[in-house]
C-alpha cells in the first residue's frame, strides 16, 4: 500500500483528492485520527488554493455535458450510485464509524441505507419536475429548471456522508457539477463515494472532492468566481465567513447551521414517551444539530419526569461504537471534548447543578449530563454545546413555555410532548423553528422542507426546495406569430 492508499477496518480508502475523474495527490497532508481509539488512520491530502482551482475548473469543464445529459439518463446514473452504496453498506458503515465515532449499528441499518435513498429520491423527483407552460395574450410562457453550474458543497463531521449526499444528490440530479469539501475530521467515506460514483458511470469532472482544512481548501473554493452555488452545513461563525465570500460574486448560498432546540413537556403528556424523547437527545454523543438540548418541563410533572429520566439515562451504555450494545460512543475530537467540558465547568461555576454526569470519562467520552438551576440568559442555555449535555428548566403556563422555547437566536427544531391536540396546534403555531415534532423526534421525509430559522440557517433542503436552490429558473416567452402582429 502506498501512503495515499490506506486500509481502514479492512477497507481500502484513497486519501487523495478526486478531481476530473482522477486521484490527485497534494504536496502536504494531515493525519486523520479515529475517535474510537485515538489511532492514526492515515495521511489525507491537504488541499491548497491551486487544487481547489483545479477542482472548480474540472467541474466547469464537465458542466455543459452533464447539464445536457437527458434527465432519464441522469436519473439512471444516480440510481446506479444508490445501487453501489447499497452494495457497500458494510464498508461505508465501518469506515464512517471508525472515522467519526457514531454507532456502527446506526450506520449499518439507518444512515447508509438513507444515503442510498438520498440518490434514489432525487433521481425520481427530477423526473416529476414539471416545466410549466401558460399563455399571456397569445404568447406562451415556458418556465424551465436550468442547472446553475459548478456547486461547492461544504459539510461537517457529525453525519459526514448523510449530510453530504443531501446536497450531492439534488445538485447532480438538477444537472450541476459538484466540488465537495468534506470536514477534515471525517474525510474517508466521501472518498469511497467517489469510487462508487465512478463505477456507476458518472462522467469525469461531474463530482469532485477536495480534502483539507476549511481555512485553506474551503475558503479557496467559496471565493472562486466560477462557482454558481454554495451549500454549507456547519457552524454559524463559518457560515458568516462563507456568506461574506459568496457576496463578492453574489453567489446564492444555502446554510444549515446550529441549534439550541427545545423539548416542551406539558403536564398532560405521556411521561414515559416524554422521557424517551429526552434521553434520545444523547444520540451520537449529543453531536446532532437538531438535538433538543433544552428540556422545558411543566412544574407539576418536573419531579416525576426527572426521576424517570435519571432511571432511563442510567441504562444507557457508553463505549465502543462498533459494539452492537453501545448506545453512546465517543466525542469526535479532543478539542471538541475540551469545548464541551468548558461549557459544563462554566455552568457549574455559575450555580448549575448536575443531576447526572457533568464530567469527562476515560478516553474521548463525556458522561451524559443533565443540568438544572440554569438561568435563561446563561451561556449553557443560549449556546450550542454539541455534546451530551442537556439543561432542564420548568414552566408554569403555556405562554411561559413558548416564551422560553423561542428565547434563543436559533430556530432549527422544536419538539412538543402533550396529550392535548388543541394545545399541540396552538403551541406549534407559535414556535419559531424549521421543523416541529409533536410526540415524536427525528422523523424526516425528503419531500419536506428542512432547514432553520434565525441563525440556524438560510434556505431549505428537500424535494422541490432543493431543486429551487440548485436551478436557475428560466421563463421563455414565445409568440406564435411576429409579436407586432398581436
Ligand atoms: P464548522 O463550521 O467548523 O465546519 C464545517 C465545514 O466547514 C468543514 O468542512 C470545515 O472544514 C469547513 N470550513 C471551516 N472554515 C471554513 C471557511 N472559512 N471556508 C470554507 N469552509 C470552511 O462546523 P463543524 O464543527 O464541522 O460542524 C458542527 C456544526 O454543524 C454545529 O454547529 C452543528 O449544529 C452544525 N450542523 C448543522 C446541521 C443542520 O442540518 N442544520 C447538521 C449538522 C451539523
Amino acid at each position: 500500500m502506498t501512503a495515499h492508499r490506506i486500509t481502514v477496518a479492512g477497507v481500502a480508502v484513497d486519501t487523495r483528492h478526486w478531481i476530473g475523474g482522477a486521484r490527485v495527490a497534494s504536496a502536504a497532508t494531515f493525519t486523520d485520527v479515529s475517535p474510537v481509539d485515538g489511532a492514526a488512520l492515515g495521511e489525507i491530502a491537504r488541499g491548497t488554493a491551486t487544487e481547489a482551482e483545479a477542482a472548480v475548473a474540472a467541474a466547469q469543464e464537465a458542466f455543459p455535458g452533464w447539464a445536457a445529459t437527458p434527465r432519464a439518463e441522469r436519473a439512471r446514473i444516480l440510481h446506479a450510485i444508490a445501487d453501489g452504496v447499497e452494495k457497500r453498506i458494510e464498508d461505508l458503515a465501518i469506515v464512517e464509524t471508525t472515522d467519526n465515532g457514531a454507532l456502527l449499528r446506526s450506520h449499518r441499518r439507518g444512515v447508509m441505507p438513507r444515503v442510498a435513498h438520498n440518490f434514489r429520491f432525487f433521481a425520481d423527483w427530477l423526473l416529476t419536475l414539471e416545466h410549466e407552460d401558460f399563455e399571456t395574450r397569445g404568447h406562451t410562457n415556458h418556465v424551465s429548471w436550468d442547472p446553475a453550474g459548478p456547486c461547492v458543497l461544504i459539510t461537517p463531521w457529525n453525519a459526514p456522508l448523510m449530510l453530504a449526499t443531501w446536497k450531492i444528490a439534488p445538485a447532480l440530479a438538477a444537472g450541476n457539477t459538484v466540488v465537495l469539501k468534506p470536514a477534515e475530521w471525517t474525510p474517508l467515506t466521501a472518498s469511497l463515494l467517489a469510487d462508487i460514483a465512478h463505477e456507476a458511470g458518472l462522467p469525469a469532472g461531474v463530482f469532485n472532492i477536495v480534502q483539507g482544512y476549511g481555512a485553506e481548501a474551503g475558503s479557496a473554493l467559496v471565493a472562486h468566481p466560477d462557482v454558481r452555488r454554495i451549500s454549507f452545513t456547519g457552524s454559524v461563525p463559518t457560515a458568516k465567513t462563507i456568506a461574506a465570500a459568496a457576496a463578492a460574486h453574489l453567489v446564492p448560498t444555502s446554510f444549515e447551521l446550529g441549534g439550541k432546540s427545545p423539548l416542551l413537556v406539558f403536564g398532560d403528556a405521556d411521561l414515559d414517551l416524554a422521557v424517551d424523547l429526552a434521553v434520545e437527545q444523547y444520540d451520537n454523543a449529543g453531536q446532532v444539530c437538531l438535538a433538543a438540548t433544552r428540556l422545558l418541563v411543566e412544574s407539576s410533572v418536573a419531579e416525576e419526569f426527572t426521576r424517570r429520566f435519571i432511571a432511563k439515562a442510567a441504562r444507557l451504555r457508553q463505549g465502543d461504537p462498533r459494539d452492537e450494545a453501545t448506545d453512546i460512543g465517543p466525542n469526535i475530537h479532543p478539542r471538541q471534548l475540551e469545548k464541551i467540558d468548558g461549557f459544563v465547568r462554566r455552568a457549574l461555576a455559575a450555580g448549575a447543578r448536575a443531576v447526572i454526569g457533568g464530567h469527562r470519562e476515560d478516553g474521548q467520552y463525556y458522561a451524559p449530563t443533565l443540568l438544572t438551576d440554569v438561568a435563561q440568559d446563561s451561556e449553557i442555555v443560549q449556546e450550542e454545546v454539541f455534546g451530551p449535555v442537556l439543561t432542564l428548566q420548568t414552566f408554569d403556563t403555556e405562554e411561559e413555555a413558548v416564551r422560553l422555547a423561542n428565547d434563543t437566536r436559533f430556530g432549527l427544531a422544536a419538539t412538543v410532548a402533550t396529550g392535548d391536540q388543541e394545545r399541540a396546534e396552538r403551541v406549534t403555531g407559535q414556535l419559531v423553528a424549521g421543523t416541529v415534532w409533536v410526540n415524536c423526534f427525528f422523523v424526516r421525509d425528503l419531500q419536506a422542507p428542512f432547514g432553520g430559522s434565525r441563525e440556524s440557517g438560510v434556505g431549505r433542503e428537500g424535494g422541490t426546495w432543493s431543486f429551487d436552490f440548485y436551478c436557475d429558473l428560466k421563463n421563455t416567452v414565445t409568440s406564435p406569430k411576429g409579436w407586432r402582429d398581436h
